[in-house]
């Protein structure tokens, strides 16, 4: 829809609300230049019903006259014509029934916050030195009115444009103007223009979103237009989900646009919430504790701290999450190493079984040809093992070995390679290493072993364990072979074993053994 298109249908709608007649009347009446204070007296006077509710209003802390106030004619002679003629028009629009087209559009908020921006409006232009405020209040009611106009005479299209707002991609005026070709401002305008409404209230609806692009030079039109765009501002603080933001531009735009003062804007942000409760209750709708400006500001700083906070345990969840799967990964990769090397593990030691051994000490004597280095071999046995296991059990022996193996494990060098070699025996390889230090290594867990308590949770147990150590260059001789190596530790723990157990023999080739 263009602007045209949107305005013919709106102006020719029969959903387009007709006014009552005491509010065309006073329209028609007030733009006479002959007409007395006493013709408006006896207009309002015949609707008794309004009468009553102007009385009311007049005599009220709304306008707070220092004189009682007993009949019409006295406030119309009292509050002016333009005044009287402002409160019909808001008595007015504030019965008028929503249309018959039904939509989510909420008929009886759009009334509660047109009134709570009449109150702001007049609130706010009431700071201003010298400005007339007989009709700021009906603007202010009537501001928004072509978003009413809007709703009712497009209940569906204006779905979209809630629907467009709610999506957030949206401001209010852009939605209607993608929907609609135009926005409520140009509609209530030209909507105010059909009923004949006086420009002092036309021009400040019309340009209550955008007061610079009013040139007409009007100071009082001008000034009420400002006040419009600010209630707007001041309105927001209260109903929106955006409090800060509004408050702060409420605050500085006051300031610039109407030079208003600290304590002004202090002044207006301070009543404006007690001033909307006591509008309701003289214009007869149900608005109740409207929130104080500084408790919503103080609930909006809340929820922002408390934003953070989730922000932040949010955080903190989520590099826990990204530790854990950190290690997760890693237990897997490690998992995945040990299932790999199944193969090669022993079941009950979880140390390299022989078979690991074998293509070790074959990679290791290669290597060392290759580098012309020296290797050693221990080969343990555990001492009286048969013994042990009769005395304390299989079980306990099996937990022995486990305990064993890890002590040695724990006692050599990383590039050292232990397995079992079956049984109660096991082995290392140990690269890059001579006799003599190869039998201090020896020496070295021999020791450990003697000095260790194994301890379950029911008794502690000794152990000792012979050795049997062999180095060798292999280099040096010809047509090496592992078993050769491994004959000559057998030999020496042999030698061990005969020599009275729990000490360590190291293999020389004229088989002068040397022990410790
Ligand atoms: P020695 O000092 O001469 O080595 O005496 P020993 O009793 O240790 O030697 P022997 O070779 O006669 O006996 C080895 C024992 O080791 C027999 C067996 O019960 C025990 N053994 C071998 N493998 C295992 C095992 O996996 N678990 C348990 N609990 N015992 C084992
Ligand atoms: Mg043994
Ligand atoms: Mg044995």
């Amino acid at each position: 829809m263009n602007q045209e298109q949107t305005l013919a249908a709106v102006l020719n709608s029969d959903e387009l609300p007709t006014l009552p007649t005491v509010a065309s009347e006073i329209i028609t009446l007030t733009a006479r230049e002959d007409t007395t204070l006493v013709d408006i007296g006896n207009l309002v006077s015949k609707d008794t019903a309004l009468s009553a509710k102007i009385l009311k209003v007049s005599n009220s802390a709304f306008y707070s006259f220092p004189q009682q106030i007993s009949s019409i004619n006295q406030a119309v002679s009292i509050l002016g014509i333009n005044a009287v003629r402002s409160l019909v028009l808001s008595f007015s629009f504030l019965t008028m029934k929503a249309g018959k087209k039904k939509g989510h559009f909420n008929f009886e908020n759009f009334w509660k916050h047109s009134l709570a921006r009449a109150v702001a409006s007049k609130l706010i232009l009431e700071r201003v030195k010298g400005a007339n405020t007989e009709e700021i209040f009906v603007c202010g009611l009537l501001q928004n009115l072509g978003e009413l106009i809007l709703a009712r005479t497009f209940a569906e299209e204006y779905e979209e444009v809630l629907k467009k707002i709610n999506a957030g991609q949206y401001d209010a005026l852009n939605a209607e103007e993608e929907v609609f070709g135009t926005i409520h401002s140009i509609i209530g305008y030209e909507v105010g223009k059909n009923w004949g409404f006086p420009e002092v209230l036309l021009l400040p609806i019309r340009y209550h979103h955008d007061p610079a692009s009013y040139k007409g030079g009007d100071p009082k039109i001008e000034a009420t237009t400002k006040a419009l765009y600010l209630s707007d501002l001041l309105i927001g603080i209260l109903y929106s989900n955006k409090p800060e933001e509004f408050h702060k531009r409420f605050s500085q735009e006051a300031k610039s646009l109407l030079g208003l003062k600290n304590a002004d804007v202090e002044h207006i942000l301070n009543e404006v919430h007690t001033q909307v409760d006591q509008a309701g209750e003289y214009f007869g709708l149900r608005i109740k504790n409207t929130k104080s400006i500084q408790e919503i500001l103080q609930e909006a700083n809340v929820r922002l701290s408390l934003m953070n906070l989730d922000f932040d345990q949010m955080n903190q969840e989520l590099i826990k999450a990204t530790i854990k799967l950190e290690n997760l990964t890693k237990e897997l990769e490690a998992k995945n190493k040990i299932l790999a090397n199944l193969a090669n593990m022993d079941g009950l030691t979880e140390i390299y079984n022989h078979r690991y051994f074998q293509n070790t000490l074959e990679n290791e004597i290669d290597r060392a040809i290759r580098n012309s280095a020296q290797l050693s071999l221990l080969l343990i046995d555990i001492d009286h093992f048969k013994k042990f296991n009769d005395t304390y059990g299989h079980l306990v022996g099996d937990f022995v070995l486990k305990e064993f193996s890890k002590l040695l494990k724990e006692n050599i060098r990383k590039y050292d390679t232990l397995a079992r070699y079956g049984g109660e025996e096991f082995t290392v390889i140990l690269p890059d290493t001579n006799a003599e230090e190869a039998l201090a290594v020896a020496e070295k867990l021999r020791e450990t072993v003697e000095n260790t308590i194994f301890k379950d949770n029911r008794e502690e147990y000794h152990i000792t364990a012979s050795f049997g150590v062999a180095s060798v260059r292999p280099a040096t001789i010809d047509h090496f072979h592992k078993s050769d190596l491994i004959s000559q530790a057998d030999e020496a723990l042999y030698e061990a074993k005969e020599g009275g157990r729990n000490q360590a023999v190291i293999y020389t080739a004229k088989k002068k053994w040397f022990k410790f």
